[in-house]
């Protein structure tokens, strides 16, 4: 016996779909018996990628079967809202949020960096590292490469639409709603260590005398030990930021 239930995706589970389906509600018809996993599974998105999913409004599990008319609202993995007093489900969101930039994606991870986010990257990442590192790290794993997106071993991952680096990172701070949360200058470009204050006597020996002469504040990588001082491109940096705050 059939029975007809609507479902719609969001977020970026519609990067899953079929063209025609995404972003709209899709009706269906199944056969009675099915559960709310299998339903969404046979449409494309992983269970590992879904947090929440509400039928006529209450959230229920994955193996809830589905009535005739039911409407199904399918939602992500969520790392930019708090929904954890709703979501019944076994993924709990992220409290902190850290990423993992493939290795074509080397400018935006040190953009974020400077932005003051938590993100590895190296150039010789093969896609299993990169899963295995956003999986036992909860690190969300950005990436252009379709084909990463789809593997179903990752649960944490976003696919980056823009290709020019400076619009790749204003479009990570807007989707994750990151604005708030920037700390200009707090981790290393090089390494991704956390960057603290030191005192300028403890560098003397350590940098160019004229450097030394005309700096004041200096700062030092906890990770690779490199020094930071506001050197000539520092306002240029801050102000760049400041625009992207804005
Ligand atoms: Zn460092």
């Amino acid at each position: 016996m059939k029975i007809n239930v609507i479902i719609r995706f969001y977020e970026e589970l519609n990067d899953y779909l079929k063209p025609g389906g995404q972003k709209q509600d899709i009706y269906i018809d199944i056969e009675k018996g099915i559960c709310v996993g299998n339903l969404i599974e046979s449409l494309g998105p992983p269970c590992s990628s879904v947090d929440l999913v509400l039928v006529n409004g209450q959230p229920v599990d994955f193996d809830s079967l589905l009535q005739n008319n039911d409407r199904v609202s399918v939602y992500p993995v969520f790392e930019m809202f708090d929904i954890k007093s709703v979501s019944i489900l076994e993924n709990s969101p992220l409290r902190q949020l850290k990423f993992i930039c493939d290795d074509h994606l080397g400018r935006l991870a040190k953009y974020l960096r400077i932005f003051g986010f938590d993100t590895l990257y190296e150039n010789d990442y093969d896609d299993n590292i990169m899963i295995q590192f956003s999986n036992t790290h909860n690190r969300i794993l950005l990436t252009r490469d379709k084909k990463l997106l789809l593997d179903k071993k990752i649960t944490r991952r976003y696919l980056v639409k823009q290709t020019d680096p400076v619009q790749q990172v204003r479009e990570v701070l807007e989707f994750f709603d990151l604005k708030n949360y920037i700390m200009p200058m707090s981790r290393c470009l090089k390494c991704n260590g956390l960057v603290h204050p030191v005192l300028k006597e403890t560098v003397k020996h350590r940098v160019d005398n004229n450097i030394f002469q005309i700096s004041n504040a200096f700062s030092e990588c906890t990770g690779c030990g490199k020094l930071y001082w506001k050197g000539s491109h520092y306002d240029s940096m801050m102000k760049w930021i400041q625009e992207m705050m804005d």
